[in-house]
């Protein structure tokens, strides 16, 4: 299993309400709340950015879709807005997604297919899906006793202290991180580009990594 992002979307906040940066692969924005619940409006506040990520993602589903079948529809209107209600303790959250194209007649067959289309765009089955958020909650602590996992190449330090078994290593490099195995870091499992890599992607700093000869 390989992360969607090589970087991943990081946010980081202070103390000014309720002003988050957000940074992604090509740079950053601020996220925040409107004024009318505490905040500044200096940016999205995240339903925004929830439904904002709807309708990029039709957007450019429906324009690769599009592009391949050749037809002649410049321009596309997508707009997405939310609502919920309360059965019981149960919220349910509705999304309403109205697509437009402003300046073309689009035939039946063709609005149904691009119908079809929109809805099976990726952040729509993400919403809909099968999705679990796993959290984890990391901090600052000694790096306590480290193990040493060496090839001629290579030296992997593990320090177990960090280490709070989020499982990255494991189900992204399982070649080399195999809880299973004895040694359970095999440093002979890939090549040192490849191990380097994955252990940049260690959360916690539980993973180190030496090039001998540098
Ligand atoms: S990625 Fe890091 S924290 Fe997660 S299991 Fe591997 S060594 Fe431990």
């Amino acid at each position: 299993m390989q992360y969607k992002f090589e970087k991943p979307i990081t946010g980081t906040g202070g103390t000014v309400n309720y002003q988050c940066t957000i940074e992604w692969r090509n740079g950053r924005f601020l996220a925040d709340e409107p004024q009318k619940t505490g905040g500044q409006d200096s940016g999205p506040d995240p339903f925004t950015l929830l439904m904002s990520s709807l309708a990029s993602c039709t957007l450019i589903t429906l324009r690769m879709y599009i592009e391949r079948k050749g037809w002649d529809i410049p321009n596309i209107v997508v707009k997405t807005n939310m609502f919920q209600t309360l059965t019981g303790e149960t919220m349910n959250y509705f999304i309403d997604r109205d697509i437009s194209f402003p300046d073309r007649v689009i035939e039946p067959d063709q609005k149904s297919r691009l119908s079809e289309i929109a809805e099976q765009c990726p952040v729509s089955k993400v919403l809909e899906g099968n999705t679990k958020i796993r959290t984890f909650v990391y901090q600052e602590e000694p790096a306590g006793k480290e193990i040493l996992y060496k090839n001629n190449d290579i030296t992997v330090a593990w320090r177990s202290q960090l280490c709070k078994h989020s499982g990255r290593c494991v189900t992204q490099l399982p070649q080399v991180f195999n809880l299973k195995a004895h040694p359970w870091i095999n440093v002979n499992g890939a090549d040192a580009q490849t191990i380097t890599e994955q252990v940049s992607k260690c959360p916690t700093g539980a993973l180190f990594i030496q090039h001998h000869g540098q």
